[in-house]
């Protein structure tokens, strides 16, 4: 059996919390690659060392003092290296990057060196192999991932390997120049090197002992969701459950490997896996669990005889395009429609421009705009097999008092989407929890 173990930032936050991870690792001979996150938070306003990093690549951009920037990531690094007595010269390991960090002067580049760093130091404490993302995880010139390449390259470096540790969050760029993932994106690493390694179980190692029902800083105390599939968790994850990346699913999902989150600081903890849904239990549950984010936009459109005129749709899709705007739902109904838009794409003056745009690509009748709007998925296979599920779901919204703004199902019956106003979010979490995991 191969494992594959990703451990996050808090789990590598100091020299504990390495031995810790070597601990775990060492626990079992199933874990043989290793990927791990840069040091991260130690304490509630300590600095997450990719943070310390973006810092300092402003001083360097900026005028300001890199070098007295660099010295906060230097210091975390010694610190990890003294108290678990690593006789490696990481001093020098540092300088280098210092002086790389200077000669590139490239945002991804500075940040990438978190990680590098402490799979350097896992490395040496595993007494194993230390492979370079740069040289295994490859991006096309557009900065998508060359997933074929980067399989071939990842599973040739761990061949005859009997264990190794690889540096997450960034790859490179044919030319070789470092690219990261978007943050969090070891996540995304650890599933790559899962799946080119063949692995059995991708095991991600974070601070919290699972996925919750919701949001606890909303609802005390949520129920665990002990299992949940990889469509359930993309549903979940992309709407604001931030566990894990939203993307760390796809490598796995091909090859069918579960993911397994679990928490560094209670092992003992069962966690949850994350299955394909062929080998999903079904747990009886309607609902799976709960998620949602808030600040999206709505603009609305009225046309008397919209359902008749061709190319409608296609015609403000184009307007979207031409300001690279990409929209979550379009809910639309005979002489309507609707497009629902994280409202952070619309900054800058994009939403009036897309808006005259929009008029006069369609002349409609109404075109209203919706600020602040929050949208809530309740995710859950078993909706579809429950009847009388978005009976329970409204009635239990209205109860509360709130007025539901805007409502998606999609074909699959896996989610149902509920737009409320901002304001009253909180409230429609509570309720909906209370109706589907209350006692
Ligand atoms: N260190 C990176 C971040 O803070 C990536 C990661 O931890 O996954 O986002």
């Amino acid at each position: 059996m191969i494992k594959v173990c990703k451990f996050g930032g808090t789990s590598m936050s100091d020299g504990m919390n390495f031995r810790r991870v070597a601990e775990i690792v060492n626990g079992d001979p199933d874990r043989r690659f290793v990927v791990v996150s840069a040091p991260g938070k130690r304490f509630g306003n300590d600095n997450k060392v990719t943070d310390l990093l973006y810092d300092a690549h402003t001083a360097l951009e900026e005028g300001g003092n890199f070098h007295s920037a660099f010295t906060k990531v230097r210091d975390r690094f010694i610190g990890i290296a003294r108290e678990i007595g690593l006789t490696f010269d990481i001093g020098a390991v540092l300088d280098e990057c210092e002086r790389e960090i200077e000669a590139e002067r490239d945002r991804d580049f500075t940040a990438s060196r978190g990680e590098y760093l402490s799979a350097r130091v896992m490395a040496e404490l595993l007494k194993a192999p230390f492979i370079d993302a740069r040289d295994t995880v490859r991006f096309f010139e557009d900065g998508r991932l060359d997933a074929e390449k980067t399989f071939a390259l990842v599973k040739d470096a761990l061949k005859g390997k009997k264990r190794a540790v690889v540096s997450g969050f960034y790859g490179a760029y044919p030319n070789g120049k470092i690219k990261t993932f978007s943050r969090g994106g070891s996540d995304v690493s650890g599933a790559i090197v899962a799946r080119a390694a063949g692995a059995d179980l991708y095991e991600n190692w974070t601070d919290v002992s699972g996925f919750l029902a919701c949001d606890p800083r909303i609802v005390d105390n949520p129920a665990r969701i002990p299992a949940l599939s990889y469509q359930e968790l993309r549903e979940l994850s992309y709407m604001g459950a931030n566990v894990l990346h939203s993307e760390s699913i796809f490598p796995v999902r091909e090859a069918n490997i579960p993911i397994r989150i679990k928490n560094t600081f209670r092992p003992e903890d069962e966690g949850t896996d994350i299955l394909p849904v062929e080998k999903y239990r079904f747990t009886g549950k309607t609902v799976t669990g709960i998620a949602g984010r808030r600040h999206f936009t709505v603009i609305y459109l009225e046309k008397s005889l919209m359902n008749a005129e061709i190319g409608f749709t296609h015609r403000v899709l184009s307007v979207l395009l031409k300001y690279n705007v990409s929209f979550e739902h379009m809910p639309s109904g005979i002489d309507t429609m609707s497009f629902i838009i994280d409202s952070s794409l619309l900054g800058g003056g994009i939403l009036d421009r897309l808006c005259a745009d929009i008029k006069e690509a369609v002349h409609p009748d109404h075109l209203r705009v919706f600020d602040d709007i929050a949208l809530l998925a309740v995710v859950g296979h078993g909706m579809s097999r429950n009847v009388g599920t978005s009976a329970r779901l409204f009635s239990a919204i209205a109860a509360s008092g709130v007025n539901v703004r805007m409502i998606d199902q999609g074909s699959s019956e896996l989610n149902i989407i509920v737009g409320v106003d901002s304001e009253d979010y909180e409230r429609t979490v509570r309720a909906v929890y209370r109706e589907f995991f209350g006692e």
